[in-house]
């Protein structure tokens, strides 16, 4: 028979911004045409599995018709924009919240075979702000392609895929350090956006036995004023696309020129197709890991409520009951860099009946929600994922629940917790090289343990022990939380921990441990 060929399709959605038109659609689509489930990513965007090539055109239609776009969510070039989901209403949140849309518009592919093949070529309007259109137009240090339909891209775009995140001082919500740029809003004494810090040269994705690819964290490129930064951007992108490597996909993520030229170098170069010296990084304080979840207040006199999502799977009855809610009270959703999901513009008055509605499918307290479960993160791999090696989003939920009976076990306290995040292969969408118990699938039912990370994701977690078997997790883990339970410095994180001993000390303890 004919093969039928499925389709995974992901959308763009800057901040995780979903006007709620657009998550109704989305709803529809995932029954009628994918698996009757909505998977949101780490980069606040919504995967929709399983549809089938002949849906493909009527589906890409709905969304762009619907205030969605998937352009450049895939490929070569710049993927979805993070900033923090949570819709606060001061300034430099929503300053970070319309950064991102204008660096998504900037770095937007322009030629229009996009719309030609899902809408006929119809005209669907994007309001452009004007300052972006001048941005991309400018060609005053070199960095466009003159006469060429992709002003930035050329006819060859990136080197490979690229990937920016915004965020406010202190907020950490986006894992900053992991993306090729990342861009903190800073004010002045007045509360006035100033200007930005960048970080450069961040990434997650490596080959496993090549030692030439790793995780990288992000080194601090300087500062620049407000006006800048569509300028700033651009020119580190067209420093990544001249020269970034073209020969090897697997070494051709700018952290690897940034790691090969170093700081000072790379700045440099940015700087002649900047036009001006990027000034020095201002002084901001630590970030915090934020989740969101639960009731906030915006600032505007609404409210928002951060859903818990399991491992950004969206299906059965809390589906259903969440799109009763969001189309009920025609609520704007967020979705979060967490994978989980921000219901926004909440009037207070409306919050009892939500709450109600909600908690009957689990979705808020009472069910207690395991802290284990609400840091955690696992990309889809098995059987969604083609490289996946190991199972991710299917086996975390068992893997966090051995994890709490471990700590029951060495007798941690039920409200410890720690930073655990899988996937099922070293690419490592959901982040693993963060965390402060990272799993990487290395083989069918093996992992790699990566330890060491912060759990405010600022400190690169390091491959510990490989080719763990999935049934072995405890004989590695019990020996490890007993010695953090009974040696950790007061409220020191597992992280940290496990960071301050070393892993010769560790190793050692694990092989002289006996159950107490
Ligand atoms: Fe697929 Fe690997 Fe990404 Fe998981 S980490 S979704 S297995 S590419």
């Amino acid at each position: 028979g004919k093969k039928a060929y499925q389709f995974m399709l992901r959308t763009k959605n800057p901040s995780g911004i979903v006007p709620n038109r657009l998550y109704l659609v989305m709803d529809e689509l995932a029954d009628k045409y994918g698996i009757g489930t909505l998977r949101l990513t780490t980069r606040q965007t919504f995967q929709l599995h399983g549809v089938l090539k002949t849906d493909l055109k009527t589906v890409m239609s709905s969304i762009i018709h619907n205030l969605g776009s998937t352009l450049g969510a895939c490929g070569d070039v710049n993927r979805n924009v993070l900033a923090p989901a949570a819709p606060f209403k001061t300034t430099e949140y929503m300053h970070a919240t319309e950064l991102s849309t204008k660096i998504a518009s900037l770095l937007a592919p322009q030629a229009g075979a996009y719309y030609d093949i899902w809408v006929d070529g119809e005209k669907i309007t994007q309001d452009e702000p004007e300052d972006v259109t001048l941005a991309r137009n400018d060609n005053s240090h070199g960095t466009n392609f003159e006469d060429s339909p992709e002003p930035i891209y050329g006819i060859q775009f990136l080197p490979r895929k690229f990937k920016i995140a915004i965020t406010v001082p202190g907020d950490n919500s986006v894992d900053v350090l992991t993306n090729d740029i990342g861009i903190v809003v800073v004010s002045d004494e007045h509360g006035e956006v100033e200007g930005y810090n960048l970080y450069v040269g961040g990434g997650m994705g490596r080959t496993h036995r090549n030692e030439a690819t790793f995780p990288r964290l992000a080194d601090q490129l300087g500062f620049v004023s407000k006006d800048d930064i569509l300028y700033v951007v651009k020119a580190i992108v067209a420093t990544q696309r001249d020269y970034g490597r073209r020969d090897d996909r697997r070494m051709s993520r700018m952290k690897y020129v940034v790691e090969e030229w170093g700081i000072d170098k790379f700045r440099t170069v940015v700087e002649q197709y900047f036009g001006k010296k990027i000034q020095p990084f201002k002084d901001i304080p630590e970030f915090k890991f934020q989740s969101y979840l639960g009731w906030h207040e915006q600032g505007d006199g609404h409210l928002f409520f951060g859903v818990h999502v399991e491992n950004g799977r969206i299906k059965g009855e809390a589906k259903k009951v969440l799109r009763e809610v969001i189309e009920k009270y025609s609520l704007n959703v967020r979705i979060t860099p967490n994978q989980n999901m921000i219901l926004c513009d909440v009037r207070p008055s409306w919050r009892p009946r939500i709450t109600k509605a909600l908690a009957a499918v689990g979705l808020v307290s009472p069910r207690y929600v395991d802290p284990l479960n609400v840091t955690a993160m696992a990309c889809p791999a098995l059987p969604l994922c083609p490289l996946a090696i190991a199972e991710a989003e299917r086996g975390a939920p068992d893997i966090l629940k051995r994890i709490r009976n471990l700590f029951e076990k060495v007798r941690l306290k039920s409200t410890e917790s720690l930073v655990v995040r899988i996937t099922g292969c070293p690419n490592g969408c959901a982040r693993p090289y963060m965390a402060e118990l990272g799993l990487v699938g290395d083989g069918p039912n093996s992992y790699q343990i990566y330890l060491g990370g912060s759990p405010n994701q600022t400190r690169l977690a390091e491959s510990f022990m490989e080719r763990v078997k999935l049934d072995k997790l405890e004989s590695v883990l019990e020996p490890l939380f007993y010695m953090w339970k009974s040696q950790r410095q007061v409220g020191e994180s597992f992280g940290d921990f496990s960071f301050r001993q070393g892993f010769g000390a560790l190793k050692t303890y694990i092989e002289n441990y006996t159950e107490p």
